[in-house]
């Protein structure tokens, strides 16, 4: 089954997977952009010339986005134009959370949810949209965020594996949080949508909407040690919030920048462990074991030791416990552990 791609998250995903559609956030950095420099203006920014490169070289064939700004709907009419694909759909929603912004969002549902369905050929399903609701659990131990555009997945995972600290992902379609009210327990599709309309533009807002002043709670958390503050090459939106953050906390903050290729982000490497080096996360002990607990991973670890009468082999987890074991002998094999 194709899968439906989002950026956004505003984007109503469980209304799709009520029609029975497989989502996914489309997130990914390229090696370059020899394709999107050809059908788009130069000066797009990043993000959207990865969309373009993505969709025009691989197997994606639905897309659902939202009228973020200039760029997203520029990609909007050039993939609309190349035919490319089998779904593509842009919600236009007002950015702001007013009574009236709500109102066009469900109508803006609606009518995604007629597109949608037709194109699937299914209908809705309501017990599986009130079961596709997700509530993201919040991080309550010293970690670090990443604040503003956008990251690619990447880039995301070469912080992750440079910091001595667990990395929260708070850009963009990542710092999504609908569905924490209760859900209406009887009425109909038309009222299952006001409420949805209701949830989607009353999220955290994101630098797009009118008014970013709730996004304060991002970086008034206790628990937050550190902020790398992501902007993407000819994205002006989030300059304008780093001036303001670097005013108002004393959480040391690294700006970095990428033009969301893989070549910009391992330049990138360098001032992420020299950042990383900086932060006062603890005693040297416990800055080396997280170190190592994230080089480990959630993964096991083999020692082998092949002898002449026999070869063992013992398996670690993480906390360094044994969890199986067997040794080896020529034509015999017997298991422990
Ligand atoms: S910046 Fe805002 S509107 Fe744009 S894609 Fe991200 S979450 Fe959506
Ligand atoms: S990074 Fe900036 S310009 Fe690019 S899609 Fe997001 S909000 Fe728009």
């Amino acid at each position: 089954m194709n899968k439906t791609y989002y950026v956004c998250k505003y984007t109503p995903i469980e209304l799709l997977q009520a029609f029975g559609g497989e989502c996914e956030i489309f997130n990914h950095m390229p090696e370059g952009f020899d394709l999107a420099d050809q059908v788009a203006h130069p000066n797009i920014c990043g993000f959207g010339k990865a969309l373009l490169e993505e969709v025009l070289s691989s197997e994606i064939r639905e897309l659902v986005l939202v009228n973020c700004c200039d760029t997203i709907r520029s990609v909007y009419d050039i993939l609309l134009d190349s035919g490319k694909l089998d779904f593509l759909y842009l919600l236009d929603l007002l950015h702001c959370d007013s009574a009236c912004s709500q109102e066009r969002m469900a109508l803006q549902l609606k009518n995604l949810a007629k597109a949608y369905g037709a194109y699937k050929g299914t209908e809705f399903d309501e017990q599986v949209f009130r079961a596709s609701f997700q509530e993201k659990e919040k991080v309550l131990t010293p970690h670090i965020g990443v604040f503003g555009a956008r990251m690619g997945a990447e880039l995301f995972e070469m912080t992750q594996s440079a910091m001595p600290l667990p990395v929260e992902n708070e850009t963009c379609v990542h710092n999504r949080s609908v569905g924490y009210a209760r859900l209406p327990e009887d009425g109909d599709f038309d009222a299952l949508m006001s409420w949805y309309a209701k949830e989607l533009m009353g999220q955290m807002p994101c630098m797009r909407m009118n008014d970013p002043t709730g996004r304060k709670k991002l970086y008034q958390d206790p628990s937050l040690k550190g902020i790398i503050y992501h902007t993407v090459k000819f994205c002006d939106f989030y300059s304008f919030e780093y001036a303001d953050i670097k005013n108002h906390t004393d959480v040391p903050i690294l700006k970095i920048e990428s033009d969301y290729t893989i070549q910009s982000s391992g330049q990138l490497l360098t001032r992420l462990e020299a950042f990383a080096e900086s932060l006062d996360t603890g005693s040297l002990t416990e800055k080396e074991d997280r170190k190592e607990e994230h080089r480990m991973g959630k993964g096991y670890f083999a020692g082998i030791d092949s002898g002449s009468t026999s070869t063992d082999v013992v398996i670690l987890n993480k906390e360094k416990q044994i969890v199986a074991d067997i040794i080896l002998r020529p034509g015999q094999a017997q298991h422990r552990g």
